[in-house]
């Protein structure tokens, strides 16, 4: 069974992965977590390429085509061999964080990300999709609360617009697709988000 975790900045998507894979863990499955851009190694060497700042940025086609290398080798290696051996991964972002960055907000074609997400994905979809909704000022407090410190990936330092932006093109691409993706408000605090996921999923189940 494959979840995935989407939403902006500072919408708590990587808690709440976490939490949601002890509970899996604890009910006694088998868990694979893993995030995106990144996951396997070589994916990883993408996501420091992408987010340090190490490059100039790229356009918006030519970031869609590094990430969408990141992600051919991360489901390869990592996400198609875990669910072929029966475990539940569970991963945080994946192809529509694409739709939304580079498609919604980067204006990439339509046709170039179907294309790429049939060669990097092919039928490796998630089963439910966790779409994690804040208004976006909580997202940017919560986002610059956690930066205090530490050095925002060039992406963090966007403004309000583009958050507005974001979580709108969050909101329509689970429109589009109700039965593989729930909007969870992620507004209350860690314990009630994870609570109220762990709920949904239990219906979803059936158990
Ligand atoms: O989830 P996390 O904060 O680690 O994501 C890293 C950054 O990469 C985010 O700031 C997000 O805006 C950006 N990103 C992107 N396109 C994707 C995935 C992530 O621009 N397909």
């Amino acid at each position: 069974f494959f979840i995935t975790l989407e939403g902006g900045e500072g919408t708590g998507k990587s808690t709440q992965a976490r939490r949601l894979a002890a509970h899996l863990r604890a009910t006694g499955r088998d868990v694979v977590e893993t995030r995106e851009p990144g996951g396997s190694p070589g994916a990883e060497a993408v996501r420091h390429v992408l987010l340090s700042g190490a490059a100039e940025p790229f356009g918006p086609s030519a970031e869609a085509l590094l990430f969408a290398a990141a992600r051919a080798d991360h489901v390869d290696s990592v996400i198609r061999p875990a669910l072929d051996a029966g475990a539940w991964v569970v991963c945080d972002r994946f192809v529509d964080s694409t739709r939304v960055y580079q498609g919604a907000v980067g204006r990439v074609p339509t046709a170039l990300l179907d294309a790429l997400e049939a060669t990097a994905v092919g039928a490796v979809l998630p089963d439910l999709t966790l779409v994690l909704d804040v208004p976006p000022d909580v997202g940017l407090a919560r986002a610059a609360e956690r930066g205090k410190g530490s050095a925002a990936d060039r992406f963090e330092k966007e403004g309000a617009a583009y958050h507005a932006a974001v979580r709108q093109a969050f909101l329509d691409r689970a429109a589009e697709a109700p039965t593989r993706c729930v909007v969870v408000d992620a507004t209350p605090d860690a314990d009630q988000v994870a609570r109220a996921i762990i709920g949904l999923l239990d219906a979803r189940l059936g158990s």
